[in-house]
Formats: C-alpha cells, structure tokens, sequence
C-alpha cells in the first residue's frame, strides 16, 4: 500500500503555525514510507475564503519547502462530483431532503432544551416522502441511529461514539451546495487517501464522517489527531501571543529550517534530541509517537534553534535568505561584496537573519549618520589625527587583505603608544557608523579599500565639520 497524507487548509487567513505543523506531519509520514503529499484548498465556504489567502498558503508552503506531490487541487472545482455523491446518497436512502424551517428547528430545540435534553435534529423529515410545496429542501445524511463508531485514532488511541448521540447532519444546503464534512469525505475518498493527519478540532466530525465512508461502501483511512497548540499562558495559541503566521516568522528573519525543526517538536520527540535535520525527521518521524496532550509555543527556544541554524549552515544557503533581507532594506546584494563572504563573517554573531542584515547594511551603503553615541566617544579632534594617520597607511597598502591590515593597525598603535582599541574604534565607527562589527581586519578587507578609504575620508570631514 503506498502512504498519501494530505494537507487541507481553508484559504481563510494566512498559514498559521498550527497549520503548517499540521502539513509538516503529514508530509513527514508520506516521505518517511516513500508515499504522496497532497494539498488540497478547501474553499467551498465562499464568503470567507479569498484568492489572498490561497496565495499566502501556497508562499508558506513553498518557503517551508514542504512540497507537494499533487495539488493544490480546490473544491470549489469539484462541486459537479459532490452533487453526484449526494444524489447516490439519496438515492440509496441514506440521505434524504428535510424541508424543516428555521423557526421549526428553533422551536425543536427549544422544546428539547425544555426536556433537559441534549439538543438535536430529531430526523421528523426521514419519512417525509412528498415534497412541501415552495420549500427549497436541504439534504441530511441518516445517520444510523443504533450502534456506536470507533474512532481508531493513531495519535489519541480508540474513541467510541455512540451513534444516538449523532444527528442527521446536513451534507447540502437549500441552495444545494455541499457542507464541509461531506466535500471532506468524498474528496478524502476520490484522492485515494490512505491517512488523515489533521487538528484534534475536527475529531467530532470524524465519527460522522466514518459513517458517510461507510455509507458510501468505501474504506475508512486511518485517522490522527494532533493535539492543539498552547501560547506560554496555556490558551490556545493565537495572535495575542505573537506571530502566528508562517510568513511573519520569515519577516523577523527565521530559516526555514529553524521553524520546521521547531515545529516538529510541538508534540513529538525523540529521546531529548532537539535539532533534527530534515533528513533526520524523515527518518525519525512517526505519527504513533505524537503525544496525546497539548503542546507549548516557546519562543526562545525558536530563536535558539535559529541561531544553530544560521551559525551551522552553509554560508550560500544563508545568503540566499539574507538576500531577500537586504531587500528588505533596500538594498541590492549586487552593489557590494559577495554577500556569502558577508554571511562567513556574520554567522556567529546573529540570532536572526533581521539582525545580520541589519548589521551587514554597510557593505553596500555609505553610512548616512553616526551613532550619536558612539561617535562623541570615537569621532573626536585626538582621533581624526589617528584616522588621517591611518588614511595614509591605509592608501599606501600594496595588498588589500585582513593581515596586513592588521598590521597596519598594531604598527599605528606602538608609534603613537596607544591601545589598538584606540585606533581600530574610531575606524570602525567610520565604516559601519556604530561600534560593533566583525573582526575589523576582515571586515575591511571584504569592504575593499575604495569604500574603506571614503569612509575614513568621511569621517575626518564629519569631525571637521562638527568643530
Ligand atoms: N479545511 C479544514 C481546516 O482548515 C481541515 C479539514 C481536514 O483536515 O479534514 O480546518
């Protein structure tokens, strides 16, 4: 039997990172047993879905790099298919159309709210055999009243439900459009699905959906049902605990990588391991060992976890990402020094790819102002006399490379009997407008002696100025 998991998200909002935790899991199990990943966009609720968030989906899904093997198919192309499996369900009387008002369902409710009973469609239309005249019917699926449905979950073990407690649930409304869990089943069904990997928020409608398999004579695909996602205060994670979307942590400058190896740990583990590559999770992975329980979203955990990544990867995947950050800033990677040779100098110290470019702007743009700070201490009267005096050693280097500037940099400090603090900090707030920055030597050397010499240039002429 060849595995195929699915993601199903309703294009309603941004990915959120429950969601992609939920195709993350999925796809994991397809990949670990050689299987298909299929992704299909359930849009049949017309008012609330939009061709934005089918958009924002398909981004967060391909910026995780969570490919899939079919799809994106959409329901709201297969409505022709649902109608034909309504019509079979009706007639093999296992649905049947209820003409109930809504005042009539009211006051049915009302009755049984009265009764201290649990309220429900009592099924008065089973039997109704004439239609009533101007009453554009919907179709409810007959759920067997006898007898209970199992559901025999991977994730949270054997559920029963008792079938009195299920109601004849409504699979078309009035107008004949289908509801979600009958569009679920049969696309569930036709897309030949061997497991529903998806929210434990559905697994009501799992014992409803197994019966409507049945009823269609098909087979029932195995079932999990991961736990939710809880913010730091144990509610369910939402936007008021922070980033929620997929692409927002792209924003605030996560590898893709970082988030998936993060996310895979909301609810399953390993022995203690915490940084798993996606091979690894491949090959560890198993759907049988997702916790029962909830899950907590800690954010400085994500960042760590970043932070390996950005420290451990390989610099031209990290400037690929990086490049997009500049971007960002408004600033074309092309117009200085290779940015992988940026990222070699950087890696160790940035937990985010937002810090490193923040950090790396002065490779490919003049310093517009100097930290206000750092320039009363570095940029003084004493120091221009240093940076004119280093301006010359500087201008007169026959190879432009870290060590020799380094050199440089100690010969100036024993001729004038000062620290090498005191010379390389004022060149540094030069070049980069603030204080911290890579070993200078090779920051200086990657900046190239034209940029290195200008800015000096600058600086002089700022302290000048300020005089
Ligand atoms: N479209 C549903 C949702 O986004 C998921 C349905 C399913 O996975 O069965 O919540």
């Amino acid at each position: 039997m060849t595995i195929r998991t699915r993601f199903a998200p309703s294009p309603t909002g941004y990915l959120h990172v429950g969601g992609a935790r939920t195709a993350l899991f999925s796809w994991l199990y397809a990949r670990k047993h050689g299987g298909q990943f299929i992704l299909r966009i359930e849009d049949t609720d017309l008012e609330r879905s939009t061709a934005e968030s089918v958009d924002a989906i398909l981004e967060g899904m391909t910026w995780l790099g969570l490919e899939y093997d079919e799809g994106p198919f959409y329901q709201t192309h297969r409505f022709d298919r649902y109608k034909e499996v309504i019509t079979q369900l009706l007639d093999q009387g296992d649905a049947y159309h209820c003409y109930c008002s809504k005042q009539e369902l009211d006051d049915m409710r009302e009755q049984q709210r009265a009764n201290k009973e649990k309220p429900r469609y009592d099924g008065r239309c089973r039997h109704v055999t004439t239609p009533k005249g101007g009453v554009q019917p919907i179709v409810r699926f007959k759920n067997p009243i006898e007898g209970s449905v199992v559901v025999s979950d991977v994730v949270k073990g054997n559920i029963e439900f008792q079938n009195s407690e299920l109601d004849d649930l409504v699979i078309a409304r009035s107008d004949g459009s289908p509801t979600y869990n009958l569009t679920v089943v049969v696309d569930d069904l036709d897309m030949g699905l061997t497991h529903v990997i998806r929210g434990d928020d559905h697994l009501n409608n799992t014992p409803r959906q197994i019966n409507i398999f049945k009823a269609l004579g098909a087979d029932v695909p195995v079932f999990g049902h991961l736990p939710m996602i809880l913010g730091d205060d144990g509610a369910r994670l939402s936007k008021r605990h922070g980033a929620v979307s997929v692409m927002s942590y792209r924003d605030e400058g996560y590898l893709p990588e970082a988030l998936l190896n993060y996310l895979v740990r909301l609810g399953w583990s390993h022995g203690d391991q915490e940084l798993f590559t996606i091979d690894e999770m491949i090959a560890l992975f198993d759907i049988t060992d997702v916790n029962k329980s909830a899950s907590a979203f800690n954010t400085d955990k994500l960042l760590w976890i970043n932070q390996h990544y950005i420290k451990t990867s390989a610099p031209e995947h990290i400037a690929r990402h990086l490049s997009w950050h500049m971007g960002q800033l408004g600033i074309d990677p092309a117009t200085g020094p290779e940015l992988t040779k940026v990222v070699v100098l950087q890696q160790e110290r940035a937990k985010t790819l937002v810090e490193m470019a923040a950090n790396s702007h002065y490779f490919y743009k003049d310093v517009q102002e100097y930290n206000a700070k750092a320039a009363k201490k570095n940029l003084t009267i004493v120091t221009a006399d240093i940076l004119e005096d280093m301006y010359g050693r500087l201008a007169a280097l026959p190879e432009w490379l870290a060590e020799p500037i380094h050199t440089l940099i100690k010969e100036c400090s024993v001729e004038r009997e000062v620290g090498m603090g005191k010379v390389a900090q004022p060149i540094r707030v030069a070049i980069t407008g603030n204080t911290i920055s890579p070993p200078l030597d090779s920051t200086l050397e990657l900046l190239g002696s034209e940029r290195t010499l200008a800015a000096i240039r600058s600086a002089i002429e700022w302290i000048k100025d300020q005089a």
